[in-house]
């Protein structure tokens, strides 16, 4: 139950196991091509947008947004909500783009207003945000970043890591040019595939590039692939993790429809939220703030980070701090994907968090919070 790399389901896991088949074989082209069209649902993207899969992580799918986007000389602004907005700052900066960060105190995120503020204050080529930051469980207001990013002809870099699937998003709605993820998150699958949809004007961008990315890293160098793999014919340009992209292509069938699946993950955070509230535990996202993917939990007067070792203890696995600046004072458990579908894998998660706080010298109502989240989901 940390947040990523998460359960996954039998489906997957079977799917994760089988023997690698050839890139070219008719079997994996489909589950290719079948992959890549799901990926376009799933991110409410349109037919011109241009889906990307490619083996590695998240971190890899941001360095792919930003490589294809911008280049030596371009200016750009992160609304920065956390370790993640740090590490997109410092990745542009090696890219060598000049970067402006609209920052906020851990557990916020900045308004609407002020993120329109910052994109008037220079002439950006891009704007780059986190959706749900793993490091404090905030979800950004990413429909205004992408929405105010179009109006000024400017480009939005959306991280979805910790988000797609579980949170609402409109790639074609709300104008977004690059939004990623990974495999490990709620999209289900295990560590190993970097995701990505680009939007035409981000195709654009990169064909107008004087300083190319790196091969491997190319959308021009993968276009003709995926679009061949999308219309069902074999291509090669360099040998796609084919394990992991039928497994892609199972995992995605299971989220099934974008919206239920979406409401699905806000009903199990507010379970989940219910039974925090009722061991008498506070969140560190401010509540309006809180994302459907994860929680982010300040540890109570007395307890510091030997709780999540007696959350282990009693068979669960919950993840310690990760915001450098106060990383000791809470904790965090996800509830996304295959556990969000898995009503017990929750119940134990409440039980055992509300055992290890009686263990750890804070006493607590751990069966009204078992109760509170099984009423509600
Ligand atoms: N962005 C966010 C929001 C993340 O949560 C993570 C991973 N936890 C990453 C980027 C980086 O992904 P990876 O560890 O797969 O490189």
């Amino acid at each position: 139950m940390i947040p990523g790399p998460i359960e996954i389901s039998p489906a997957v896991a079977e799917a994760a196991a089988a023997k690698p088949s050839s890139h070219v074989s008719a079997g994996l082209i489909e589950h290719f091509g079948s992959a890549l069209e799901r990926m376009r649902t799933v991110w409410k993207a349109g037919p011109e947008a241009q889906p990307m899969v490619i083996a590695g992580g998240g971190t890899l799918a941001m360095e792919i947004a930003v490589c294809n986007l911008l280049e030596p000389g371009d200016r750009a602004l992160v609304v920065n909500t956390g370790y993640f907005g740090d590490r997109m700052a410092e990745m542009l900066d090696r890219r060598g783009v000049s970067v402006d960060q609209l920052r906020c105190e851990p557990g916020q995120a900045p308004s609407a207003e002020q993120i329109a503020q910052a994109l008037d204050a220079a002439n950006y080529r891009a704007v780059a945000v986190t959706h749900v930051d793993t490091s404090t469980g905030v979800r950004a207001d990413v429909e205004s970043v992408c929405r105010l990013a179009r109006d000024r002809g400017v480009l939005s870099i959306v991280d979805g890591v910790c988000a797609t699937a579980g949170e609402r998003f409109e790639m074609q709605a709300w104008g977004a040019d690059a939004y990623l993820t990974a495999s490990q998150k709620a999209i289900g699958l295990p560590p190993g595939l970097a995701l990505l949809v680009f939007s035409a004007r981000a195709a654009e961008r990169r064909a107008s590039l004087t300083t190319k990315p790196p091969m491997t890293l190319d959308l021009h160098q993968w276009q003709p692939i995926l679009a061949a793999y999308e219309a069902r014919k074999p291509s090669y340009f360099s040998t796609p993790a084919t394990t992991l992209i039928k497994a892609l292509d199972v995992g995605l069938a299971e989220i099934g429809d974008i919206d239920a699946a979406v409401a699905r993950h806000q009903q199990v955070a507010d379970a989940m939220r219910e039974g925090w509230s009722t061991l008498g535990l506070s969140l560190l996202p401010e509540e309006d703030l809180a994302a459907n993917t994860l929680s982010a939990i300040r540890y109570p007067q007395g307890v510091g980070p030997e709780l999540p070792k007696a959350v282990a203890a009693r068979g669960v696995a919950v993840a310690g701090g990760l915001h450098p600046d106060l990383k000791t004072q809470y904790f965090r458990v996800g509830h996304m994907g295959y556990s969000a579908r898995r009503p017990d894998h929750l119940l134990t998660t409440m039980r055992a968090v509300g055992e290890a706080l009686g263990a750890c010298g804070h006493s607590a109502d751990v069966e009204g919070a078992v109760r509170a989240v099984a009423s509600r989901i």
